[in-house]
């Protein structure tokens, strides 16, 4: 605590205003948000709560802006700290809070006065009902462009939202969208090992592609050799290569024995139709940084579009103005069941943060774009049939709020489901919070390598996420990614200095001193030194005769070094309702359920065992495209 207005005395005894007394001044507070350090300065006049102030802060702003506009203002107009908190934004809302009684405290005031405040608390108001063309229930990526989709086809739209915010995992997400542009991507020049991974791809054996997936492979494979032959070092892509690559990398097999793999129609729609939607998000007014074409970790291949603007925060900053504008957006708004008339779904059933009943009523149809179940970490261990262990304490990537409501109020209206088995880890999260946006993460896996605790490397960075992640936990559970300074002045998602700063990675001038920062002994410092050496001898060489790294892209040589540690967390459930190619809920015969489409994290069959990086966004947007305009039908 620094107190950094001059503490006037405190009044006499005899002179305390009846309520709260405080010493006067503004007491500065250091507390823990979700992203790191806030910085919370909460003034005192003699008898009132006078400001309280934000000062400095890293929170996720379209997650956090409700909480850090709203409790600050609660707590000076009621005088209390017994505020409810933001759906969504919990641990912001606690860590304001929490300054703020750590303030009241240090003042000398008496917090049981502030407890006994109730007026700040919400409570419900009566029922409100309301009627749309179309209800959209969820505004994460899938639900934001099936919206703007509806809208575009003369419906009108409510959509509704169980936190303050819109973007879900899609604002979490590091962004970038696959999907293939072979003439922007023909500008960038092949990474070293590309070709050797193509000639892999087209030497696959006929008799192991599924008959479904053969033509593509043959097309694929022919595009394939041509290039080869051509002797062309643009970097190659297409259509069928990514279907082939989505199928190939997400064919898993559960704890069975089972195999089991993406469903063609679902995935070639997705495929051919991403490119159509980077198109129509960039009509909408979606910058995409051009100048690079990059790989997310887990994604396989480099074909990731990459929003101008950091993580997701761009798709929300262009898609909710526009619902905003032209439909109705209910945030803090639950969708607890599905109304049905018969066996059609005609509405749905919800509760605001106060406990208010909301009743909705859809002319057309109903669109459930409610996001995954990966912050549920029950549902996950009780679907689960794929890693031997979830632990109970495992960490999450996900937003809170994605707790697989979609999933069970459409099961409930006769919906099948797929895939439940397959929740997928996300390797390089952070070992306290979960959270993937902190260390420093090099834009594409070409440029960074990993070392478990004993300093050694452990397994092809490039390699799908399922793989580093069971590879992690073998060696440990954690890790460190490492960067030099080229590359973690490249980093787009957070700010080297600030992540030093919070302790969330090392830095070091030579090798040595980062090994010790990194708690390596001498022996494992011997073997740090050593993997440096080979990793770039392989960076130089473009083949990687220990782990089989397909590509490179950059020596780890300009100082200084950082090494951010790194553990799995739960990050992407890639099952979920049946639908078809339109985007209609399917139930256990394969009919369509009238009145219900699905898009997004919500739905299964498309990433199948193992989802590749990058393909998450090209899922929403497309299908919550497709969803949006047949719903408006
Ligand atoms: P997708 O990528 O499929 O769009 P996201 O995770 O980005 O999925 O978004 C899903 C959104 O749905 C989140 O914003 C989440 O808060 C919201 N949501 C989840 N459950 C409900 C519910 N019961 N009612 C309304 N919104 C919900």
């Amino acid at each position: 605590m620094v107190l950094s207005l001059g503490a006037c005395a405190k009044p006499a005894e005899e002179e305390k205003p009846a309520g709260n007394a405080y010493t006067p001044g503004t007491y500065t507070q250091e507390v823990s948000g979700r992203n790191g350090k806030m910085v919370i300065d909460v003034t005192f006049t003699e008898d009132k709560i006078e400001k309280v102030e934000i000062v400095s802060e890293k929170e996720t702003k379209s997650i956090a802006k409700v909480a850090m506009d709203r409790i600050p203002s609660q707590i000076v107009e009621h005088q209390t700290t017994n505020v409810d908190t933001v759906t969504g934004a919990t641990i912001t809302s606690y860590a304001i809070v929490s300054a703020v009684k750590n303030a009241v405290k240090e003042a000398g005031g008496d917090q049981t006065v502030l407890d006994a405040v109730t007026t700040a608390r919400a409570t419900a108001q009566e029922t409100i009902e309301k009627t749309a063309d179309v209800i959209v229930v969820g505004g994460g990526g899938a639900g934001m462009s099936a919206a703007v989709s509806a809208m575009e086809n003369e419906a009108s739209v409510i959509l509704i939202e169980k936190t303050s915010m819109l973007g879900g995992n899609t604002v979490l997400a590091g962004g970038a969208m696959n999907a293939v542009d072979t003439e922007w991507e023909a500008g960038f020049e092949a990474q070293p090992g590309e070709k050797e991974t193509l000639q892999m791809y087209a030497s696959l054996d006929e008799a192991t592609i599924p008959a479904e997936y053969l033509e593509d492979f043959k097309t694929m494979r022919t595009q394939i050799n041509d290039y080869l032959a051509s002797g062309e070092t643009y970097h190659f892509d297409s259509v069928e290569l990514h279907t082939i690559q989505t199928w190939y990398n997400g064919l898993r097999t559960n704890l069975d024995g089972e195999d089991y793999y993406g469903n063609y129609d679902l995935v070639s729609t997705m495929t051919k139709k991403a490119n159509d939607a980077i198109n129509w998000l960039g009509d909408l007014g979606v910058k995409w940084d051009t100048s690079k074409v990059t790989q997310p970790v887990g994604a396989m291949w480099v074909r990731g579009h990459n929003p101008s603007m950091p993580k997701g925060e761009e798709y929300v900053a262009v898609l909710e103005p526009m619902i905003q504008d032209k439909g109705e957006i209910m945030y803090e708004t639950a969708a607890t069941e599905l109304i049905m008339d018969g066996s059609k779904v005609v509405g749905v059933k919800a509760v605001k943060a106060d406990g208010t009943e909301v009743i909705l009523h859809a002319n057309k149809n109903v669109v459930l774009a409610t996001g995954g179940y990966g912050a549920n970490t029950k549902m996950v261990q009780q679907y689960n049939n794929y890693w031997t262990e979830i632990p109970n304490n495992i960490g999450t990537t996900n937003a809170s709020g994605l707790d697989g409501d979609g999933i069970v109020m459409g099961q409930a209206a006769g919906a099948a489901l797929a895939g439940m088995e397959f929740a997928q880890l996300m390797p390089i999260a952070d070992p306290e919070t979960g959270d993937l946006f902190t260390g420093i993460a090099a834009t594409t896996t070409s440029d960074y390598f990993f070392v478990n605790k004993e300093g050694k490397r452990f397994v092809d960075e490039t390699a799908a996420r399922d793989t580093l992640a069971k590879a992690a936990l073998e060696n440990g559970g954690e890790f460190f990614m490492l960067v030099d300074m080229d590359v973690a002045e490249e980093c787009i998602w957070t700010d080297w200095r600030e992540q030093v700063e919070d302790g969330n990675a090392y830095m070091a001038d030579t090798l040595e001193e980062l090994a010790s920062m990194m708690g390596l002994n001498e022996e494992q410092t011997k073997n740090f030194l050593e993997e440096v050496e080979k990793y770039n001898s392989y960076v130089e060489s473009g083949v990687d005769p220990e782990f089989g790294k397909p590509i490179f892209n950059h020596k780890f040589e300009k100082a200084p070094f950082f090494a951010s540690p790194r553990k799995p967390a739960i990050h992407h459930t890639m099952g979920g309702l049946v639908i078809d190619n339109e985007a209609h809920v399917l139930n256990a015969a394969g009919e369509a359920i009238e009145g219900l489409y699905a898009a997004g994290e919500v739905a299964g069959g498309v990433h199948a065992g193992n989802r590749l990086g990058g393909n998450a966004i090209a899922d929403c947007f497309v299908y919550g495209r497709i969803a949006g305009e047949n719903a408006a039908k």
